[in-house]
């Protein structure tokens, strides 16, 4: 009774009860995940999950990877970038999918092996001249904005091709495809269809641009549903986060 108390014991047991969380909120999410590829006559390989990990700590990380989970993302430098350093012997693959400022492009480019916010020609320009000088590869996704609110990214539908155009023949990355944020309010199918119609035009020019990131806690079910081949989950897996976090 006396030696049960002591830190360490502690500490392990809050350890194990974490990964019980992650690990059920991982089953619960593979379900979800499983059930909207049937729904559509998806298999379920043409889905991979990427766990969200923003605002959590790198134990967190840790915890998915040994769970099986290899895809993570981030979205914002300042946490990324210590977490990432921390956790690079881990074989995860990092993707950075937050608005991205030129200026932070040197330290993106260190650790993301693809990046979901590539909204407009200065950012490509940055990201492949950083990625030359890193001697690095870095994929490149084009977020759509598909909604009017400039405050949360994307490109324009209308300048999309053309910017797929300039991805393709930068140097340092490779076009990975599409990425989208459902806007807020709205019925997600519709825009997750809209994404969809705009993937299928850059893969007519870019065969091998087949990724479509889409999809969050709240509307896995329908992006599956229009063709993501990557949903991003956080609060599913992970819990909630701390209000007005994003
Ligand atoms: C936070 C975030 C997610 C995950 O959102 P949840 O609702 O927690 O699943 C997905 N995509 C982006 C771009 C995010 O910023």
């Amino acid at each position: 009774m006396f030696t049960a108390d002591v830190p360490q014991d502690r500490e392990r047991e809050e350890e194990a009860v974490r990964r019980d969380e992650i690990a059920a909120g991982l089953a619960e999410v593979e379900t979800r995940i499983a059930a909207a590829c049937q729904a559509v006559g998806r298999d379920r390989g043409e889905v991979t999950l990427i766990a969200v990990t923003k605002t959590r700590p790198a134990e967190d990380v840790r915890i998915l990877c040994e769970l099986g989970v290899r895809d993570v993302g981030e979205n914002r430098d300042q946490e990324a970038a210590p977490k990432a350093r921390e956790l690079a012997d881990l074989p995860l693959t990092w993707h950075f999918v937050g608005q991205l400022q030129t200026n932070k492009v040197r330290s993106v480019v260190g650790y993301a092996d693809v990046i979901h916010s590539v909204d407009r020609l200065r950012l490509v320009e940055a990201i492949s001249k950083e990625a030359v000088r890193q001697g690095r590869t870095v994929g490149c996704l084009l977020q759509v904005a598909l909604d009017d609110d400039p405050a949360r990214g994307g490109a324009r539908l209308g300048d999309v091709l053309a910017l797929a155009d300039e991805v393709a023949l930068a140097e340092g990355v490779w076009l990975g495809g599409v990425m989208a944020v459902a806007p807020l309010g709205e019925e997600p199918a519709k825009a997750f269809a809209v994404l969809r119609e705009v993937a299928t035009r850059v893969q007519e020019q870019h065969p091998r641009a087949t990724m479509v990131s889409a999809g969050m806690s709240e509307d896995l079910t329908e992006a599956v549903a229009y063709g993501a081949t990557h949903v991003r989950i956080g609060t599913a897996l992970l819990g909630r986060r701390k209000p007005f976090v994003r």
